[in-house]
């Protein structure tokens, strides 16, 4: 069995837009401070692989296209590769709420990374994102879960008021990583 570091996008990677807005081009893309440390610091030989999941509401609202979409991934994937680290996979919901099954809180987007690795054990699995939709599908998942928030606590708050759980957070995916938030998943399962 192999297992996945599940990461949202916006919020965790990049800065998000405001509320109603999307990142819409490369030009307002902005990596957040130490996520390409960060990246560099989870990419490690036998360990899990990295796969970002992200909703992206904004192509079925006509903000932005597929193909932009697909280029700031291209380049999101090159920086990260400058940095040292691997993006094993890029998953994307284009689509509206309520009209498909892969836009978070729902799983879709994991079972196809599934597909993608049958081997790949998803309740092993850990989530990091900044919402709680994030938070909600990693906890269908069986999987771990770890919130990027920077909040005083209100987003981690209102998870456990829905009754989420929630394994771990912190203001950074950076903090995340030097807290020892994954220093075990390496470990857990058979070695691939
Ligand atoms: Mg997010
Ligand atoms: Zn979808």
């Amino acid at each position: 069995m192999t297992q996945a570091i599940f990461l949202d996008r916006d919020g965790v990677l990049n800065r998000r837009a405001p509320d109603g807005q999307y990142v819409r081009s490369w030009a307002e893309f902005e990596f957040l401070p130490g996520a390409l440390e960060a990246v560099r610091r989870l990419t490690r030989p036998g360990g899990p692989s990295l796969i970002i999941v992200t909703n992206q509401r904004g192509i079925a609202r006509g903000v932005m296209s597929q193909a932009a979409v697909d280029d700031i991934h291209e380049r999101m994937g090159a920086a990260v590769a400058a940095a040292g680290g691997v993006i094993a996979g890029i998953h994307v919901c284009p689509h509206e709420k309520e009209a498909c099954e892969c836009r978070k809180p729902g799983i879709g987007m994991f079972l196809a990374a599934q597909r993608a690795d049958p081997a790949l054990d998803l309740a092993a699995s850990t989530v990091v994102g900044d919402s709680l939709a994030d938070l909600e599908a990693g906890n269908r998942l069986g999987a771990r879960t770890y919130l990027v928030a920077d909040d005083d606590g209100a987003t981690a708050s209102a998870a456990r008021e829905l009754g989420l759980t929630v394994d771990g957070v912190a203001a950074s995916l950076l903090a995340l990583v030097s807290a020892g938030c994954f220093d075990d998943s390496a470990t857990i399962g058979v070695p691939r």
